[in-house]
């Protein structure tokens, strides 16, 4: 029996709904694995704004830098339009993501076989693509200095050095080889110094870890493979700049925003949030996709306490509570069941096995 103690960041719009709804699914696991679970809520956002007038009030990062784990629903709310800077709820989020230190951006991008029709791409493109991207996240372009916009000429930097970039390519070996054994490590080693250093970490780090396959590919053929040939990706390991572009192009051959799930790992807290936003037009409905949510603390699980098996159990039941048709509006379509967000919640957390 373990403890899984976790910060719940619910934040606004529909992140309460399927924070709840994700709450419900551990619970099940918890009674199911005999473990204690506990769950300590803070506001962030706009809602932590109305209530203190900051975003990420100090007792919200407290909570959170203590750790071990942190769930954030989403943050986000129109009537936030007027704030600037560090006001804004979305400032919240960064502050978060960089305190925690999580190096580390997992994104999991995958094709449910009852949703392929959904799909942006063909189905016969779509069907079989199951694949994790791994971003570098507090590094290169976005952070590098010298930076700048001045008198007609701006300037960003794109730095590296050897050890961000082994730290974040070992998280990608060690997922690999508990997957199906294949890194995919994406850069522009023709023409960029750092892709060709990254390069050169990658393949030195990979003869560690001699089970799992190492290619090397230019981020533009990448692009061009994962709408022609997604299905030929286990582990796409990048850096910050191109991950944030694939992740999301990958993430529309999964059918919904909703079904989207990320974890950021690296740091001593792991910090696990559905992709979507808050979603101000459905929230307060009840009819939000809690998938992305669940299967994030799927990830945390995995991640943050090393429960393996009680993860696969919140995968295995989710995909099982999907084969039998239920869906929410988003996945709504001929055949299907309707479900609101907390009828699908209760139907995956009685799937729990
Ligand atoms: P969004 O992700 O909130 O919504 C985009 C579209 O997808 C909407 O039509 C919405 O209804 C739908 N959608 C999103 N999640 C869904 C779910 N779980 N189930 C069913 N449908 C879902 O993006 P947006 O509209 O561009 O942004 C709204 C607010 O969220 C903004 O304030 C934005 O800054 C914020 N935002 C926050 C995060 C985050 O907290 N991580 C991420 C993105 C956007």
């Amino acid at each position: 029996m373990s403890e899984v103690l976790i910060v719940s960041l619910p934040g606004d719009g529909i992140g309460p709904e399927v924070t709840h709804a994700m709450q419900h699914v551990l619970e099940a696991v918890a009674l199911k694995y005999g473990h204690e679970l506990s769950v300590e809520e803070y506001s962030v956002g706009y809602a932590a704004f109305e209530a203190t007038g900051t975003p990420l009030p100090d007792e919200t990062l407290e909570a959170c830098v203590r750790g071990p784990a942190v769930f954030l629903g989403a943050v986000g709310d129109p009537r936030a339009d007027g704030l600037t800077g560090d006001m804004r709820p979305e400032a919240a989020l960064l502050k978060l993501r960089s305190e925690l230190g999580c190096f580390a951006n997992l994104r999991p991008a995958k094709v449910d076989e009852p949703l392929v029709a959904m799909s942006a791409l063909k189905d016969e493109i779509a069907s079989g693509c199951d694949m994790v991207i791994v971003r570098e996240l507090t590094g290169g372009l976005y952070y590098g200095t010298p930076r700048g916009n001045e008198g007609g000429r701006a300037v960003n930097t794109l730095v590296y050095d050897a050890a961000e970039v082994e730290r974040v390519a070992r998280v990608a070996f060690e997922l690999a080889g508990r997957r199906r054994g294949h890194v995919t490590s994406v850069d522009k080693a023709n023409v960029l110094e750092v892709s060709q250093l990254w390069r050169s970490v990658v393949s030195g780090l990979a003869k560690e870890y001699p089970d799992v396959r190492l290619e090397h590919m230019l981020v533009d053929r990448a692009a061009m493979e994962l709408v022609t040939n997604p299905a030929r990706f286990d582990v796409l390991l990048t850096e910050n700049l191109f991950g944030d572009i694939l992740s999301d192009e990958a993430s529309a051959m999964c059918g919904s925003l909703g079904l989207l799930s990320s974890a950021s790992v690296g740091g001593k807290v792991g910090l696990y949030e559905p992709v979507h936003g808050s979603a101000p037009d459905i929230a307060g409905r009840g009819i939000a996709n809690p998938i992305g949510a669940i299967r994030s603390a799927a990830l945390m699980l995995s991640y943050s306490f090393g429960l393996q098996s009680e993860a696969e159990a919140v995968e295995r039941a989710v995909a099982l509570v999907l084969a039998q048709g239920l869906r929410t509006a988003d996945l709504a379509g001929p055949g299907c069941r309707a479900a609101s967000s907390e009828e699908f919640a209760n139907a995956v957390a009685e799937a729990i096995t």
